[in-house]
């Protein structure tokens, strides 16, 4: 047989050899004992780089993290995990790069009724916050924005309400938030007033009969350009102390106007928010919030969510770069046969691995009602830091390609910047920690 014909000769095989129940192996082995020894080794090495090896599925979930959820925690899984496959992971580079929000999947999350999902009562669906994390971690992986949008919801603007909220209001607006169609903002930081919120906020309010009129202004509102209404956080000029007012965007005094050129999160709409004179009757006060310690009690419950959003981006990072270490090839090897690379992948690995187990306790801490605010701040520091360096691999591991768009790298690259700084920056967060394990405050 000529060198030449070897492949046409070999592909016979492989046909042969899928039907091996048709073949003679005798006669098989007898055609191949007549071969020259050195043209069975060259035929072997063909037939070995011709057929397809089957490649380990990337899965970030290394220790099966997901195993610890319920049967019917796991369906929830499956379903948030396929609206995100088939709903938001085909359109979001574009909506990313557009810096626009895809308005028509709020009715579509809207009918899962997963809003507000660990609270109790007010047709709430009262589950388990690791149910909540996985889902937090399910959408940050497919798109970090999207599950920004659901946080801020079900989180930030669901959970003022709840904790804080009277019974009138959280039977008004919870339902209606679950399935989202009321959509409710979170504004606290303001231009001159980020970390130093709990030292002093500018906005004020100031008590006027039965109503409460709110100057001030906000920064990097989400949600806040399309929202039904918007918690404000605002200082009461009596006794210093702040308040949270439920303020709807028609209110007179009231205006947004959206935050551009962003370079991270670019699907979230941002807004500056301007209060002149605005009038809140007392009726859409936040009964509960007496200080900022109250305000803190949200947040202590949404930082959570965000260590799990960083472990979303995370692995969505780690599979991603997982897979193209399978299929890109240099120097006539896939890239992921080298062991630098390989080393890369294990360190994301172990960091993702230790994420994972991280928020998994602190979600069940949650559930048993012992969650700390440093316990929530040590998660949120780690958990967004370690993201950092994830995506910082997956982009190395991608070369050139890591910083084009298509590559679906770049977009997590640049989303792990917004979390490490919202909610508390590392900065604060590890304050937090700080002052638990020292007993000593070292804010100022
Ligand atoms: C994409 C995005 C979405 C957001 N969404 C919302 C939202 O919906 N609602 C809302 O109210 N806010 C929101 N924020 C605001 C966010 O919470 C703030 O950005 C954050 O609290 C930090 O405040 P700052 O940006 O003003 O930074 P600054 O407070 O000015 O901090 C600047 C730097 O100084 C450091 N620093 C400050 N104080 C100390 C200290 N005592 N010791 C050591 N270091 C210190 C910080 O860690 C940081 O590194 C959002 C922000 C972003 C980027």
């Amino acid at each position: 047989m000529e060198s030449n014909e070897l492949p046409s000769f070999l592909s016979k095989i492989h046909k042969l050899t899928r039907v091996a129940k048709a073949i003679d192996p005798s006669e098989l082995f007898e055609f191949l004992s007549k071969l020259d020894p050195s043209m069975v080794s060259k035929m072997m090495k063909m037939a070995k780089s011709e057929s397809p090896k089957q490649l380990p599925y990337p899965d970030g979930d290394f220790y099966s993290v997901s195993e610890m959820l319920t049967p019917e925690e796991r369906d929830i899984q499956l379903q948030v995990r396929q609206f995100m496959d088939k709903e938001v992971n085909p359109i979001a580079d574009e909506y990313w790069m557009k810096a626009e929000f895809p308005h028509h999947l709020i009715p579509k999350v809207g009918a899962l009724g997963l809003g507000g999902l660990t609270y109790k009562g007010y047709g709430l669906k009262g589950m388990s916050n690791v149910l909540e994390g996985i889902l937090a971690m399910e959408m940050a992986r497919v798109d970090t924005s999207f599950s920004t949008f659901f946080g801020v919801q079900s989180g930030l603007a669901m959970g003022s309400i709840y904790l804080l909220g009277s019974e009138e209001q959280k039977n008004e607006y919870l339902p209606l938030m679950r399935d989202f169609k009321l959509l409710g903002a979170f504004g606290l930081t303001e231009p001159d007033v980020g970390s130093g919120a709990a030292g002093g906020l500018v906005t004020t309010c100031k008590k006027d009969g039965d109503s409460w009129i709110i100057n001030g202004e906000k920064k990097w509102i989400g949600n806040a350009t399309f929202s039904d209404f918007t918690i404000i956080w605002a200082r009461n000029i009596e006794d210093d102390r702040v308040k949270g007012f439920i303020v709807h965007k028609d209110t007179p005094g009231f205006t947004t106007k959206k935050i551009e050129n962003k370079l991270s999160l670019r699907t979230v709409q941002n807004a500056e928010i301007k209060l002149v004179d605005c009038r809140v009757p007392e009726k859409m006060r936040l009964e509960k919030g007496h200080n900022f310690r109250n305000t803190s009690e949200v947040l202590r419950m949404t930082r959570a969510g965000v260590a799990w959003q960083a472990v979303g981006c995370a692995r969505g990072a780690y599979e991603v770069a997982a897979r193209y270490s399978q299929t890109r090839k240099q120097f006539g090897r896939p890239i992921g046969s080298f062991q630098l690379i390989q080393d890369q992948l294990a360190q994301m690995l172990g960091y993702l691995t230790a994420m994972q187990t991280m928020v998994m306790r602190l979600s069940q801490l949650q559930d048993q009602e012992r969650l700390l605010d440093e316990h929530a701040s040590l998660a949120k520091v780690f958990c967004t830091k370690s993201c950092k360096e994830i995506v910082s691999m997956a982009r190395s591991i991608h070369g050139g390609n890591g910083i084009l768009l298509e590559n679906d790298v770049g977009r997590f690259l640049a989303d792990a910047e917004a979390l490490y700084s919202y909610e508390g920056t590392k900065e604060i967060n590890s304050l937090i920690v700080g002052r638990a394990i020292t007993g000593f405050s070292a804010f100022v």
